[in-house]
């Protein structure tokens, strides 16, 4: 079968009442994290993998938290294409939706509901190009996987984090469908949290001459960490860092002069950007206020999830980029994550090459109403059919672009995103 007729038969295949129901059935099964319960929903999709001729395995990190490794079966030689998508999402505040955040409801050519967006249109979107290979009779030209896992929303520690940690992922190259509204995502920038505790001297709040403010302190790092004036290069996909001042608590009452003030910040990295350098950039800005460590003020690092990227010239971004192509008649739009996802470990830890690229756009992604379009399905459908059926083996990545797999640290991530 020739290219083109390849293509006009998966486009005329695409199934939109399957996609349309399996992301509905996936939105009704609740999987918010915190608190973390991917159970049911692992389960559900278990329980339809023998239809697509998938073997499951089940890997239980810790009580109800279920990762969902799928394989169409290793056949000699052939090439590895991994499908990594998480199955957790963020919590739901009902009260504020319009729609039922459960209900899956379909309306205005949209699907409705936590998860809808980030990431669970994506997972049905990819389960379905499967099927729709099976239903052409398609002999792929590499094994594929799906690792569908939890976690991911607070960092991955029990999600593919311990995927990694067990040696459980290898893989040519990897598909990471997150919410990108059908961009090639390349690259992300990476995270840092910490907490700023400064040291005053106590004093009557009578005389605060005779003490000094903690809290006062505190402010003058606040203005000079938000005020974000931190050497850097703006990367030609995620632009500058950032860096929040997201919490600040200091004080015992009015009528003392505060010796302790905390701030926590959130400050994220741009790719070549390593935790020490992270930290050393905000070590200088606040020497800049004549305030030294150890003595006026402590730092501590409570998270760091290292940046990554993938060079736009990767053959895997080309087969994404024909297979795109070949669906819609376009070239397809590239774009950088503010926030990280788990590509990294791909990209960082094991060298695989990894393309984020799914359905659904980014700005409603943990956000009321969230929603996917039915047409992007669609097309997220037929090009992850066209890569499936044309996958036949990529070359490692050629560096480690984000950080070293020492920056990795999700241990107690309280959020990721
Ligand atoms: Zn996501």
């Amino acid at each position: 079968m020739t290219r083109p007729d390849l293509v006009r038969k998966i486009r005329a295949a695409v199934d939109v009442d399957a996609v349309t129901g399996l992301t509905q059935d996936l939105v009704r099964i609740r999987s918010e994290n915190p608190p973390g319960r991917e159970t049911e929903i692992a389960g559900h999709l278990r329980e339809r993998a023998p239809d697509l001729g998938l073997a499951a395995t089940v890997v239980e990190t810790a009580p109800g938290r279920q990762n969902l490794l799928l394989t169409t079966g290793s056949r000699p030689g052939a090439p590895v294409l991994l499908v990594n998508g998480h199955l957790d999402t963020v919590p739901v505040r009902p009260n504020a939706w319009r729609h039922d955040p459960f209900g899956g409801e379909v309306a205005d050519g949209r699907i409705y509901g936590r998860g809808a967006a980030d990431m669970k249109g994506g997972v049905a979107a990819a389960l379905t190009a499967l099927q729709v290979c099976r239903s052409l009779g398609l002999e792929l030209p590499c094994e594929l996987v799906f690792h569908l896992v939890a976690d991911e929303e607070l960092g991955g520690a029990q999600g593919t984090a311990a995927l990694v940690a067990r040696d459980l992922v290898r893989a040519d190259a990897c598909l990471d469908p997150e919410p990108t509204g059908l961009r090639l995502c390349l690259a992300e920038r990476g995270l840092m949290f910490a907490t700023v505790t400064t040291n005053g001297v106590p004093a009557h709040g009578s005389e605060p001459a005779k003490g000094r403010s903690a809290i006062i302190s505190a402010a003058a790092i606040a203005q000079v960490l938000h005020d974000n004036e931190f050497p850097q290069t703006p990367h030609p996909l995620l632009g500058t860092t950032t860096c929040n001042v997201g919490t600040i608590r200091g004080g015992s009452g009015p009528n003392v002069v505060p010796e302790e003030c905390l701030l926590e910040i959130d400050r994220r990295v741009l790719p070549g950007e390593s935790r020490a350098m992270a930290v050393q950039g905000i070590v200088d800005r606040i020497a800049s206020l004549g305030l030294v460590r150890g003595t006026d003020y402590d730092l501590r690092v409570d998270t760091f999830c290292e940046p990554s990227e993938i060079a736009p010239g990767h053959p895997f971004v080309g087969y994404v980029a024909d297979a795109f192509a070949a669906m819609t008649g376009r070239a397809p739009g590239t774009t950088g994550l503010p926030f990280t996802t788990d590509a990294r470990f791909m990209r960082n830890q094991l060298g695989i090459p990894a393309v984020v690229f799914g359905p659904g756009d980014l700005a409603v992604a943990h956000t009321v109403d969230e929603y996917v379009e039915i047409d992007a399905l669609v097309t997220a459908v037929g090009v992850y059919a066209c890569l499936f059926a044309g996958f036949a083996g990529t070359a490692p990545m050629a560096d480690n672009a984000g950080g070293s797999s020492a920056d990795t640290d999700v241990e107690g991530v309280p959020s990721a995103r």
